[in-house]
Parts: C-alpha cells; structure tokens; sequence
C-alpha cells in the first residue's frame, strides 16, 4: 500500500486490514513515498513520514514498512515501488513464488491511469480498489480483471484534514494512532496550515 502518510490515519489501516482479510494476505507493506510529485505542498521529512508509519504498524504482524521509496533518488512512481519490492522478495527468497496486490483508495485509483506506466503497475499487481467517503469508487477504464473494487468500513479520515486540524489547534485522537499523536507532538509537525 503506498502513500505520503503524512501523517498515516486510520482510514490507511483499515483498508489495509480489510483488503489483508478479504484476500488473505499474509503481509502488507506500507510504503511512504519519496518526494511526492503530483502533490502541490512540500511533504513533511520522509524520515517522520516513515517513522509515523512504523510507529502505527508496530503491532500487527501483518503489517511491514520499506524504505524503498524514501530511499530512492527522484520521485516516487509506483511501477518503482512493485519493480524494487518484487526484486528484493526474489532475492531474499530464491525460487519462491508470490501474488502481488497493489491497494489504492477510490480517489487515488481514479488517477492510476495517469500515473507512470500504468501497463507496468498493472502487469506487476492486481489492484485492490477500496471505498472511500466523498469519493466514487469506479474502475477508471483499466483493463479487464486488472482491478478489483471492495467496499470497507467508511472512515472520512484524510491526512490533509489532520494537518489542518493540528495547525488550528483541534484534536486529533482516535483519528491517527496514539503513537502517532504523540509523535505529531514531540516533533511540532503541521504546526503551520499548509495543504
Ligand atoms: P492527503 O490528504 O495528504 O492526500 P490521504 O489521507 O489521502 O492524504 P494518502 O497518503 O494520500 O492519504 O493516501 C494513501 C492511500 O490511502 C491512497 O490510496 C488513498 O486513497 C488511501 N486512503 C487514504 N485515506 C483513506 C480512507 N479514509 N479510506 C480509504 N482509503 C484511504
Ligand atoms: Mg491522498
């Protein structure tokens, strides 16, 4: 599951959740994004970004967080993100074989179309499209059975909506994990209103 995480919420880990029970899967790994590049503001350091993820994913064995995309030079394209997952899997466990999904919110699968090689992206995972509250959940006009729409518990959670909330001084509790508040916290992140 990608993402700016910036902060992650817990609309991120439901859908994780719901989308690891529904095709049983043994792992899900969160990736945060580098430099986001159809975003308009500056994201916060990838270096919080990725710890906020952890942070809120320590306690589910399900769930693991990469740096590849933090790490990596330039921005983030998906097909990127699957080609450095997939080639770090096949060397950690030769010969072994694994189904590869790619979860996306309804708003971020409206634009898949657009991103960087989508053919590549489609021919590296099945696509799991997950609801979202105030956005449509449609398949863009992907090709047949690339893309697989579920419906989950609806969380009108955004990441822009927590950021805005800190900068005014508004709770964010039970909105984003503890940790997660806390870290927000300790660092003074969002203490400016930036979108
Ligand atoms: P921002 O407001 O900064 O865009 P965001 O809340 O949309 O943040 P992202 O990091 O952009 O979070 O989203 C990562 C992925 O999680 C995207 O595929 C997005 O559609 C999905 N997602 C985010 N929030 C929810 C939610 N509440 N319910 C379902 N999916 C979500
Ligand atoms: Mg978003």
């Amino acid at each position: 599951m990608g993402g700016t995480f910036d902060p992650i919420h817990h609309g991120h880990l439901v859908a994780a959740s719901e989308v690891a029970h529904r095709f049983g899967l043994g792992r899900v790994i969160f990736t945060p994004t580098g430099q986001p590049w159809h975003k308009q503001r500056t994201a916060t350091a990838g270096e919080d970004r990725y710890l906020m993820t952890v942070i809120a994913t320590a306690a589910d064995t399900r769930f693991e967080v990469s740096r590849v995309d933090i790490d990596r030079e330039g921005p983030t394209y998906t097909v990127d993100t699957l080609r450095d997952l997939q080639g770090a899997f096949e060397t950690a466990h030769p010969g072994e074989s694994a189904e590869w999904f790619f979860i996306t919110g309804a708003d971020a699968l409206s634009e898949i179309v657009g991103w960087h090689d989508p053919d590549g992206i489609v021919d590296r995972a099945h696509l799991v499209g997950v609801t979202r509250p105030g956005h449509h959940l449609a398949d863009p006009g992907l090709p047949d059975g690339v893309v697989t729409l579920i419906e989950i518990p609806a969380l009108a959670i955004s990441s822009s909506d927590i950021r805005t909330r800190v900068a005014a001084g508004e709770p964010v509790d039970y909105l984003v994990p503890e940790g997660v508040a806390r870290w927000i916290r300790k660092r003074r992140l969002y203490a400016k209103a930036e979108r």
